[in-house]
């Protein structure tokens, strides 16, 4: 799994190294992901081994919800 190479803030997550909140970034870069604190600029390489549980809480019915495919991404900090 990878995020989108667009930049994105990944809400509710605390920068460990300045320990500011809603300041940490997550982007893919060639099928790695990393998360980078736009505060410190601490750059840290994810380990994501669960997929992300999508069929909960995407809607994919409505074929013109093209807006509303940016969701947040909320990842809990271990
Ligand atoms: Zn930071």
């Amino acid at each position: 799994m990878a995020f989108s190479t667009q930049k994105r803030f990944i809400a509710g997550v605390t920068c460990p190294k300045c320990g500011l909140l809603d300041k940490v970034q997550a982007f893919s870069e060639q099928g790695v992901d990393y998360r980078e604190c736009v505060s410190c600029g601490f750059l840290d390489q994810m380990r994501v081994l669960s997929a992300p549980r999508e069929l909960e809480t995407r809607v994919s019915a409505s074929p013109d919800n093209g807006a509303s495919q940016i969701s947040t991404v909320k990842l809990i900090d271990p």
